[in-house]
């Protein structure tokens, strides 16, 4: 079965000839959406992978060197984009205001998105974990119309977790995953989909896959290594009721 969404975030990994081999031995699969390195993304949209954008601005199109515009991505084949990754946060100092700008761009032009939120480890050690992720929604959603309820991902992604190796108990994502739903549909009468994010590997993958309320995974550094993530899509598909 293939009802899990699995998103593979290569961030800046991989040179052209990993790329290469990447797409010789990785298939496509229905649920499962890669996000590359904006130059390589012409070898793989020869593929025809599910494909999403690491970053995009709010700006449609002008004098903005380094950036790329919804309206471009969307004319080259391009379905999903990530927006708010803790990295951008952390080492480009995007704030919820700019999530919430590049958020509606792209839900205006129909691009799939997937929200990244998240706290950090002294939220979590202060129990601040659901203050912080109402701050990360309230300011990302705002203005966001409700009939976008199915082009909404939330990735759950405690910074603490992202290339650490270090993941939360299943029970701890499952009561975030539950907050972040009951929470969005509370205030905004929106079903999202949930998905968790943070150093899910081949040795963890078959424990967070007994989550039940979890609608898949974002995987990192894991989807890199085509031998890794083939067997982590495979322990998810077969988990899959
Ligand atoms: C990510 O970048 O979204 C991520 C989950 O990274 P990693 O799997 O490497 O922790």
């Amino acid at each position: 079965m293939e009802n899990k969404i699995i998103i593979g975030n290569m961030k800046m990994y991989m040179n052209i000839d990993d790329v290469k081999d990447y797409i010789t031995k990785v298939d496509k699969y229905n649920n499962v959406i890669l996000c590359p390195t904006n130059i390589y993304i012409p070898y793989f949209l020869e593929k025809d992978y599910k494909l999403g954008i690491q970053n995009i601005y709010y700006e449609d199109n002008g004098a903005y060197t380094g950036e790329v515009s919804v309206t471009q991505v969307k004319k080259i084949g391009i379905n999903y984009v990530i927006i708010g990754h803790s990295e951008r946060r952390k080492y480009f100092f995007e704030t919820d205001y700019d999530v919430n700008k590049k958020l509606l761009k792209s839900l205006e032009n129909d691009l799939d998105t997937i929200l990244c939120i998240g706290e950090d480890i002294d939220d979590r050690n202060n129990l601040n974990t659901n203050k912080v992720l109402i701050e990360q929604i309230e300011i990302a959603l705002n203005n966001i119309n409700s009939k976008y309820e199915n082009n909404i991902i939330i990735a759950y992604e405690p910074k603490w977790a992202i290339g650490t190796g270090l993941i939360p108990s299943n029970n701890e994502i499952i009561n975030a995953v539950d907050f972040i739903k009951s929470f969005v549909f509370d205030k905004y009468k929106m079903n999202v989909k949930v998905v968790y994010g943070g150093s899910v590997s081949d040795s963890n993958i078959k424990l967070l896959s007994k989550i039940d309320n979890i609608d898949g995974f974002m995987i990192g550094g894991a989807c890199t290594n085509p031998d890794i993530f083939l067997k982590i899509i495979s322990i998810i598909n077969s988990s899959d009721k």
